[in-house]
């Protein structure tokens, strides 16, 4: 998947940084989506503004921890933005009117991140007429350009945007439908499930060299692992290498680094703790990022060694896993103990054919063949008396797996016929470990 950039929303709190971040990706992100086993952060969320990609965060979600002194609180979302941001917007609040620790956390800001872009915006400005009389003490804080807005209308929004996203990459055409395969491996899971200890048993037995030294911690650092003649190549996430208490304290950044990893892999390793045999929402919500990418995944319990199995029979942890994350009925599930290595090797034999399989192509004589008889059994529904064609059928280069089916009329493809034609195609190959989208074109 494609990384990218990343825009911070820093301000002091009640100024409106949640509400801006729902007004930018558009409530259809904001809100918590029903689907079992997707729960979306409030904080985080990826957005599209004239065809760039970008995530937002809203760090005053950093840490929900109220206790926090707000002086120490701000340091860390500026923190943040020094560390991730690709750029930062600063809000400040029109009806309180201009604050010390605005003035503060500008200097902060300025002194911290010197080479990022800094948009400054004053919000609840829900009237126009009130622009000028609410912004001008804003003034005092040395900027060049206000952005007036208002989150809960709208107002001036769409302006800011234009000018944050312009120096952002263009997302490519080809980008749009399909990521560059990338072959990385994230190992993946809430803190303290034992993603560091599977890894390091992997690299105890096995060479490993980390490939790059990265300059800020956005930049993943890959570490390839040669086994048996093969290279894997890891995204190290939340500190994989690192140890316990060198590992992020701050939760947040941690969550968001999976996040990241997540992205920037194509084959997700979702660890569960086998000790506490129960599936958590902090659990769920990283799987639902997982089945956001699209991207292959392989569920593992482990702690396997210590797992109580007459409470909870291998066959019952099962049932209670696919029923927990519906989405990801397609990824293998496996137990592993990194403590004794209990089928830690078994683990990466598994992950050599998830792999395979994530380079398993049709051949197009075969994938007609497919779409002749699916048609065949039933043809799509027509739209307004006139039939849909159903041209052709052709896998895209991956992984992750994407089907590219031509039509007269791709829009009235209806989604529950798309998921018969995917169907049709797990019949001919079941594709373990993968999502199969389908992406229809004219
Ligand atoms: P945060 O703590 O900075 O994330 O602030 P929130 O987004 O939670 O907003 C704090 C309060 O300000 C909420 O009651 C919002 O409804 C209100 N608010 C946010 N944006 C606007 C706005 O544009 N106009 C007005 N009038 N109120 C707003
Ligand atoms: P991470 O935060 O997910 O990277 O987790 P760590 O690898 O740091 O492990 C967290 C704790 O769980 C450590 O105390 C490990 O020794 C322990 N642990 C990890 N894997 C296992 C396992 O398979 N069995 C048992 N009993 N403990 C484990």
């Amino acid at each position: 998947m494609p990384l990218h950039p990343v825009l911070a929303i820093v301000g002091r709190p009640n100024v409106g940084k949640s509400s801006l971040l729902n007004r930018i990706v558009g409530y259809r992100h904001a809100i918590v989506d029903p689907t079992p086993g997707v729960t979306r952060d409030r904080n985080y969320a990826e957005a599209v503004w004239n065809s760039r990609h970008f995530c937002v965060v809203d760090t005053g979600g950093l840490d929900p921890d109220d206790q926090q002194p707000l002086m120490q609180a701000i340091r860390s979302q500026v923190d943040f933005a020094l560390r991730e941001a690709a750029a930062i917007l600063f809000v400040g609040d029109a009806r309180d009117g201009l604050h010390g620790d605005d003035s503060e956390i500008l200097r902060l800001l300025r002194k911290n991140c010197p080479d990022k872009p800094l948009y400054v915006a004053i919000n609840k400005i829900d009237n126009p007429a009130e622009i000028d009389v609410l912004t001008a003490e804003f003034y005092r804080l040395g900027v060049d350009r206000l952005f007036p807005v208002s989150a809960v209308h709208g107002m001036g929004v769409a302006d800011l945007l234009d000018v944050i996203v312009e120096p952002f990459e263009r997302a490519s055409a080809e980008e749009e439908t399909v990521a560059a395969p990338l072959e990385r491996i994230a190992i993946v899971g809430k803190p303290n499930v034992g993603k560091s200890s599977l890894f390091n048993r992997l690299l105890g037995q096995d060479r490993s060299i980390v490939d790059n030294v990265p300059g800020t911690t956005r930049d993943a650092i890959t570490v390839s692992v040669d086994r048996k003649g093969r290279t894997y190549r890891f995204i190290d996430t939340a500190g994989l290498r690192r140890p316990a208490r060198q590992k992020d304290n701050v939760e947040f950044f941690s969550v968001f680094r999976t996040l990241d990893a997540i992205q920037k892999s194509d084959l997700a390793v979702l660890v569960l703790d086998a000790s506490e045999g129960v599936i958590t929402e902090q659990d769920k919500r990283i799987a639902g990022r997982v089945v956001d990418a699209g991207s292959g995944c392989i569920i593992v319990w482990n702690k396997w060694d210590v797992a109580d199995k007459t409470a909870r029979p291998w066959d019952e942890l099962l049932e209670e896993t696919r029923k927990a994350f519906p989405l990801l009925n397609f990824a293998p599930v496996t137990t592993t103990s990194a403590r004794t290595g209990q089928r830690v090797d078994k683990l990466f034999d598994l992950i050599d054919r998830i792999q395979e399989t994530g380079r398993h192509r049709i051949p197009d004589e075969r994938l007609k063949q497919i779409l002749y008889e699916a048609v065949t059994i039933q043809p799509p529904s027509p739209i307004a008396g006139r039939p849909i064609h159903l041209k052709n059928l052709r896998q895209l280069n991956g992984p992750p797996i994407v089907f590219r089916l031509t039509a007269s009329d791709p829009k009235h493809v209806h989604f529950s016929y798309q998921r018969y034609l995917l169907n049709h195609i797990r019949q001919e190959f079941q594709f373990e470990g993968w999502p199969v989208r389908l992406s229809v074109a004219r």
